[in-house]
């Protein structure tokens, strides 16, 4: 036999439209996506066929009956159907991961975003005049209540709020930015090129390590629209250092009328050093120190929806608020929903530190998640003690997310040690549950981090591994 002859026994498309199997995934999935997956599964199998190195000899002809191809077909579409956006379980430890969606949301928060979706609102109407109302406006009061600012604006998310300040305050001047500074903050996301696309022209001083406030001023001249300061979120530049903090530049620069913006990042509302966190400005104090123009997320420490929080002086936030572009970069009824009530939680600090999850885990002492470690081994029987080990350990969890980007948390995790090398098969597996499971490798050991998982979870993520360990032992 030859490759051609062997061309010829793959089954007629036809054939397989017309199987009974064939017409069961097509009463499930669409004829349309069952003849995309069946020609890409074909197409595949002809290229190897033609391929120069296929070996004809060792082929095994069973892998061109039409049942052993629809079984694939029927496993491609299940796990295409995974692909969209479903819940997992974040066994990483990293408590702010942006890939895994970032905070999650409280319960009351949640709950308002599910009663908003389903029901008419009073987005843009109000009540009281009964005619047209600002979608803004419950927000900003309450943006300016924790903060201390004169005004507020929010919109989709932090990039676009650095955008939109650039926007309005430097099209085509200015933007005095140190270089250890200019960050990256993943997804090849840049901050100097999210800068220019504004319009605004950047003007680097200092060096990568050190930038002294006289760099700062001597940089500004007439076509000099501002300052911007960005927090080094997910990194830090340490050793032979120097930075200034943009408390200590406001005062030169508004002699030389020039506003002072700054990109916080993460943004904190309260201080958290008395729960062991390190020393970071909240928002409030920099407001307080005169910064004109402050911007933040809502989705990292804050601990709301994906949201751009600018906050500052009235005359800045007025201008913002009438740039066309505010209007592309608007927030819509869910994430107000969610971030209205978020925020309302903190006029209650230590409510907000049971209350929203990210504050909670933050400050979650690292007993309760060892009783967690504890219970989880306590599920999963071990009936494989002769092929793997399994153990509670000690771990370092992480914040992530742009904030604290050196501090790690007291953790404890279940450890899981492997007598085969079947780790990567295994961890492969755990990603591709229904709902998924994301751990982590480290010294070729597959580790669970309880930092990250709900004690409401406990019951899945034990099932998904006992799960996923029947299958790969
Ligand atoms: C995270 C971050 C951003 C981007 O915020 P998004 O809300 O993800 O758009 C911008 N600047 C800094 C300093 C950050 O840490």
């Amino acid at each position: 036999m030859n490759k051609k002859k062997l061309l010829t026994l793959i089954p007629a498309v036809n054939d397989f439209l017309k199987s009974e199997k064939g017409i069961d995934l097509i009463d499930k999935y669409s004829r349309q996506q069952f003849l995309n997956s069946l020609r890409e599964e074909l197409n595949e199998i002809r290229e190897k066929i033609l391929s120069t190195d296929f070996n004809l000899e060792n082929f095994d002809k069973n892998k061109l009956k039409m049942n052993f191809i629809i079984d694939k077909i029927k496993l491609n579409l299940e796990t295409e159907k995974n692909q969209a956006l479903n819940k997992l379980i974040n066994a990483s430890g990293v408590i702010i991961h942006t890939n895994l969606g970032r905070s999650i949301l409280a319960e009351s928060a949640a709950n308002k975003v599910f009663e908003v979706a389903k029901n008419y609102s009073n987005l843009e109407y109000d009540l009281e005049k009964a005619e047209r109302g600002s979608r803004y406006k419950r927000l900003n009061s309450l943006v300016k209540d924790l903060t201390g600012a004169e005004a507020a604006v929010v919109v989709n998310n932090n990039a676009a709020a650095v955008m939109l300040i650039l926007s309005t305050l430097a099209q085509d001047k200015e933007v005095i930015i140190a270089r250890g500074e200019m960050v990256e903050i993943g997804g090849s996301f840049r901050i100097p090129e999210v800068m220019e696309n504004s319009g605004a022209i950047l003007r680097e001083v200092g060096t990568t390590n050190k930038v002294y406030l006289d760099d700062y001023l001597n940089a500004i001249n007439e076509n000099t629209a501002a300052i911007i300061k960005v927090n080094t979120s997910n990194y830090q530049v340490c050793g032979f250092t120097h930075e200034v903090k943009a408390a200590e530049i406001v005062e030169a620069a508004h002699q030389k009328k020039v506003p002072v913006i700054s990109d916080l990042g993460s943004g904190i509302i309260y201080d958290l050093t008395e729960y062991g966190l390190p020393t970071e400005s909240t928002v409030k104090a920099e407001v307080e120190a005169g910064v004109d123009l402050l911007c933040f997320s809502g989705d990292k420490i804050l601990g709301g929806p994906q949201a751009g929080i600018i906050v500052g002086r009235e005359k800045y936030i007025e201008k913002i608020a009438t740039n066309p572009l505010l209007r592309a970069l608007r927030v819509d009824k869910m994430t107000i929903a969610a971030l209205e009530e978020t925020l309302k939680l903190y006029y209650n600090f230590s409510n907000a530190l049971k209350e929203i999850p990210t504050l909670k885990s933050l400050v979650e002492n690292s007993a309760e998640i060892k009783t967690r470690a504890e219970h989880l081994k306590n599920i999963i029987s071990n009936d494989y003690a002769n092929k793997l080990k399994i153990k509670i350990i000690e771990t370092q969890a992480k914040i992530g997310g742009g904030a604290y980007p050196l501090t790690n948390f007291a953790s404890y995790g279940l450890e899981f040690e492997f007598k085969e090398d079947i780790i990567e098969e295994f961890n492969a597996k755990l990603r591709q549950l229904k709902q998924p499971v994301i751990a982590r490798i480290q010294a070729n050991k597959l580790i669970f981090d309880l930092k990250t998982v709900k004690n409401s979870q406990l019951e899945a993520l034990a099932a998904a591994i006992i799960t996923t360990l029947n299958e790969v032992f």
